[in-house]
């Protein structure tokens, strides 16, 4: 028998996560929407809290810490069933970004890079980059969506890499610690060729151009990062520096099924605080949505509320999959592209709807609909747009290779 309902031990995080969420998030949600680009010293306290959480072991409080492929994780026996690190921390982003998600996205030390850290990096890299603020570095001027064109280099000289290269659109890029670069070892190797290093905020040759202006997540900074001959040390790099053709590039790519998964989360967080507002809102009209009346005999609104319900429910299981499967160290880069596919399309689709039921109001300042509809839209670009998670799918269900399906 299948059992959907959520452990105990993952219920309390995520109730805990959901406190912080109204209580911190919430009241500030409107102000650092306002003042974009300032940092949120509210979030200071949430930085000790999550250093004393993960100091005395008892969980992850919030975001894109991720997990291990061995966290916590059963050995291969298909019996043994295990919620580790993914599931917790994909509760927590969900509930965070309930509050508001670029808050969530601007919790110190709970970057995308430090989940792509907890992938990949060796026991003695995650002692050393355990406790960073890892934001991720991947687009640069000339590419998005097709990761595969970086251009950014990492030449060996002596004991230290040096890097040469501009990212663009880096979140978090000014105020995390560290930041996990993709770099070419060898241009002429293609893909195998990429590899992702930890760069240290105070590596020599790296810095800040500029932070972009945005149309929602005001709260999070995005930055324009260059490199010049910036130095790192020799063992920052992560994952190994040996080019395996036959591999190609699986070992970075296999970080985004960590962070898809996340990143359908945060969506599906903003989705369910759209839907909450919504209610409210309807039910104050005097507009009954009811579960034993099929939707077309309900008011319009009503029903469009149900169908809008019924997809939330879907790209939040569809999520919860995704992350039970990376912590039981089932393969589910499928899994990871259809739950970010559908999580970001039903984000844009739900906050834009409810700013459409809401009239006037769902428009207007006074409530935070109009400002989740507009922070909604970046889930469903980054980490893999949806065009390109529908393409990951079809690949995976069709049995193409990219170079088959483009
Ligand atoms: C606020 C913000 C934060 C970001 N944070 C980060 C970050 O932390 N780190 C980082 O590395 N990047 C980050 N990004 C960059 C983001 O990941 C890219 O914007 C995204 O991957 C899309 O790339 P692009 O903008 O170059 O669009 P393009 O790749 O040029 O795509 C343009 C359009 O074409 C579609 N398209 C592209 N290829 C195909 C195809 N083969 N088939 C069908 N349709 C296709 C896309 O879906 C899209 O609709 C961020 C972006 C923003 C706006």
């Amino acid at each position: 028998m299948i059992n959907l309902e959520l452990p105990k031990k993952l219920r309390a995080s995520a109730n805990q996560a959901h406190q912080v969420a109204a209580q911190i998030f919430r009241p500030i949600s409107r102000k650092y929407d306002l003042g974009e680009h300032e940092y949120p010293v509210e979030l200071d306290t949430m930085a000790a809290m999550v250093d004393g959480l993960s100091d005395s072991g008892t969980q992850k409080i919030s975001g894109a810490s991720g997990g291990r492929a061995d966290d916590e994780a059963p050995s291969t026996d298909v019996l043994v069933n295990a919620n580790g690190g993914n599931m917790s921390a994909l509760l927590n982003a969900l509930e965070t970004s309930w509050g508001d998600v670029g808050l969530m996205l601007s919790i110190p030390y709970q970057g995308l890079g430090n989940a792509a850290i907890a992938a990949v990096a060796t026991d003695e890299q995650l002692e050393r980059f355990g406790k960073v603020w890892a934001s991720m570095a991947i687009t640069e001027p000339s590419f998005g969506s097709d990761s595969a064109a970086v251009t950014t280099t990492a030449v060996l000289d002596g004991d230290e890499w040096v890097l040469n290269g501009e990212k663009i659109f880096v979140t978090a890029g000014q105020r995390s610690t560290h930041i996990v670069v993709w770099a070419s070892v060898d241009r002429s190797l293609g893909r195998a060729a990429i590899k992702s290093f930890v760069v240290p905020r105070d590596a020599p040759g790296l810095s800040v151009a500029r932070l972009e202006h945005k149309l929602g997540i005001k709260a999070s900074d995005t930055a324009v990062l260059l490199l010049q001959d910036c130095r790192i040390p020799k063992d920052n790099i992560l994952g190994s520096p040996e080019v395996h053709a036959e591999k190609g590039f699986a070992g970075v790519m296999q970080t985004f099924d960590n962070t898809r998964p996340l990143v359908a989360a945060m969506a599906i967080g903003v989705t369910r605080a759209a839907l909450e507002e919504l209610r409210t809102i309807l039910t104050d009209a005097g507009i009954e949505i009811s579960y034993d009346t099929p939707p077309n005999n309900q008011h319009a609104a009503a029903a469009e509320f149900l169908r809008m319900e019924a997809d939330y429910e879907s790209a939040y299981l569809l999520a919860l999959r995704a992350a039970w499967m990376a912590d039981n160290k089932k393969p589910n880069s499928l899994e990871a592209s259809m739950s970010k596919a559908k999580a970001g399309r039903t984000g844009t689709d739900v906050t834009l709807k409810s700013v459409e039921l809401a009239g006037a109001l769902g428009y207007s300042q006074r409530l935070l609909l109009e400002k989740w509809g507009r922070d909604s839209k970046i889930l469903d670009i980054f980490e893999g747009t949806q065009q390109i998670q529908q393409l990951i799918v079809a690949r995976r269900v069709l049995g193409k290779t990219s170079a088959e399906l483009k």
